[in-house]
């Protein structure tokens, strides 16, 4: 009697549009339900089954949820994007953040600007002056060239 991996009832969503059998050892069966064949569908479009097996097949079972994960993100922005997939997604929000860090440069100053008109109002209205060196935000000196990944020249 055969003692092989069992069948699975019901395939995995990447055995049912691959067409084959599907069993407890199918290495697609835990990250790709029946029910979200739209995800192994991308998966397969952008980089194939066959380098998909390859690619699970070198990462430890406990990293390999998260590695379908990514994939799935970066196949469905592919498919969306084919020039830049997830990389035109990165970029734009690069550029948000640089855009925010701006706006909060310039709201920063207009609120230091205030500061001492206010200042300036209450001394000569004969009241003490305020601290206007107290910066109104310690974190705007945040280093954003982490964001830098020299994707602005070229989008
Ligand atoms: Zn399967």
């Amino acid at each position: 009697m055969s003692t092989g991996p069992m069948p699975m009832p019901m395939p995995c969503a990447a055995c049912k549009l691959l067409r084959r059998r599907c069993t407890t050892q199918c290495i697609f069966l835990p990250y790709f339900p029946p029910s979200e064949s739209h995800n192994f569908e991308a998966v397969h479009r952008v980089f194939g089954a066959s380098n998909l097996t390859k690619l699970l097949q070198k990462i430890p079972f406990d990293r390999r949820e998260d590695a379908v994960k990514s994939m799935v993100y970066e196949a469905k922005a592919r498919v969306m994007d084919p020039v830049y997939g997830s990389v035109g997604l990165i970029a734009s929000l690069q550029s948000q953040v640089l855009h925010l860090h701006d706006e909060l440069i310039a709201a920063t100053a207009e609120a230091t600007s205030l500061r001492v008109q206010l200042s300036q109002t209450m001394s000569l209205q004969g009241h003490a002056t305020m601290d206007i060196q107290q910066p109104l935000h310690s974190s705007c000196d945040h280093d954003f060239s982490i964001y830098d990944i020299g994707l602005q020249e070229e989008i």
